[in-house]
């Protein structure tokens, strides 16, 4: 059967339940991988945002290069995202049916998603190798959540117009020998309760940087960063339970200081400790790192990836809001504050006040919880564990 009847939100879970079952290479059909994925198996959250939203994003537009970036970005389009538009607007004409997105996470409504998934099915099995195919389902995602969210989600905060935290966001200075990659999930591109978007909101795109997973453009970006700096200033914060992990008392500072506080961003991150933070849910994560160490492999020749492991990581504050946090027990923005407090401590890094940005960006988990819980209560849903977790 080519269409399942039930098949609710085939374009956001394809990828995620291919990563997960370690068959992002297999072709794998469509409809096995959505049959799995129906509303009723969605986390409350999501099933609640189900009914609630009915959102038309289409305009009958491609994303130009501003509404792209203005999602928290500073690279152009990726060329399979455009690609994917081209082709709905295409199938849109063919088949004089209006394409309709609903729900959380831009879900083909109606008559369409049934045209589109078949065709869609076509394109996937017609690339010639994995690696294009899960280029593809990132692309499809991605398209759908930047359609669906238009005119619905504030570009800067990914909340609805109506939470938008934006005005009570303070943006804070990161002294410009680190910088954060946020190595992020589709699923997790433009979700509400993501907290890794809180990086560059009061960090800048300087400072901390989205990597969408899956998406050439980005990972390229990325590694050629990697590339420059060298193997000795990469972290990935992960729990690597096969070797011992690198405490930040173990990071060689050597060669950092020629790096003045005053210095500007764009002189390049020659001297930069790079830091990346994988921001999915934890079942996508592993996928995601398999990724960062066969790419590693690439770049470096050997796929032991450094993987920094924190002391002290609090339960997440967003943990009531989200059933799976994304790195270990806390949440990305968490991993982020709790990576600086203990760089604030190491010897030769006090002087650089990283608590200062650490603050910032625990009152900016804070001004999110705050609307996420406001939004809640105002659609009578149920607040679990209101007890917040202060981590300082
Ligand atoms: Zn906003």
């Amino acid at each position: 059967m080519l269409v399942p009847a039930a098949r609710p939100h085939a374009c956001r879970c394809s990828l995620a339940a291919a990563g997960r079952a370690g068959r992002m290479d297999s072709g794998v059909g469509f409809a096995r991988e959505a049959s799995v994925h129906t509303v009723a198996a969605l986390p409350v959250e999501e099933r609640d945002a189900e009914a609630e939203l009915e959102v038309k994003g289409w305009r009958g537009e491609g994303v130009s290069l501003r509404e792209w970036q203005g999602w928290g970005t500073s690279s152009p389009v990726p060329a399979m995202v455009t690609k994917v538009i081209d082709d709905l607007k295409a199938l849109e004409k063919e088949t004089d049916d209006q394409i309709t997105f609903g729900g959380i996470g831009g879900k083909l409504q109606g008559s369409f998603r049934v045209q589109e998934d078949r065709k869609q099915r076509g394109v996937y099995r017609s690339l010639p190798d994995s690696e294009m195919k899960m280029q593809f389902y990132a692309a499809r995602q991605i398209a759908c959540r930047l359609l669906g969210s238009r005119g619905y989600l504030c570009q800067k905060c990914w909340l609805a117009m109506e939470d938008c935290m934006c005005s009570r966001l303070v943006p804070c200075a990161l002294w410009s020998g680190i910088r954060f990659w946020l190595y992020m999930h589709p699923k997790d591109f433009l979700r509400q309760n993501n907290t890794g978007k809180l990086l560059w909101q009061v960090f800048g795109l300087q400072s901390a940087s989205l990597c969408l997973f899956g998406v050439h453009e980005h990972e390229e970006t990325m590694w050629d960063a990697f590339k420059l700096v060298g193997r000795d200033l990469v972290w990935v914060l992960y729990p690597n339970r096969t070797s011992t992990p690198t405490s930040v008392q173990d990071i060689s500072l050597q060669g950092l200081f020629e790096n003045s506080r005053d210095q500007l961003p764009q002189d390049g991150p020659q001297k930069t400790l790079n830091f990346v933070l994988i921001d999915g849910t934890w079942s996508n994560s592993a996928a995601m790192y398999r990724r960062l160490k066969e790419q590693a492999k690439g770049v470096w020749g050997e796929d032991d990836l450094p993987c920094l492991s924190l002391c002290a990581l609090g339960v997440s504050p967003m943990h009531k809001l989200r059933p799976q946090p994304a790195w270990d027990h806390t949440c990305t923005a968490a991993a982020a504050l709790g990576l600086l407090s203990e760089l604030h401590l190491r010897p030769g890094l006090g002087s650089y006040a990283l608590d200062e940005p650490a603050r910032a960006l625990e009152n900016a988990l804070d001004v999110l919880l705050d609307a996420l819980t406001a939004r809640r209560v105002r659609k009578g849903r149920s607040i679990t564990r209101r007890e917040r977790n202060h981590l300082f």
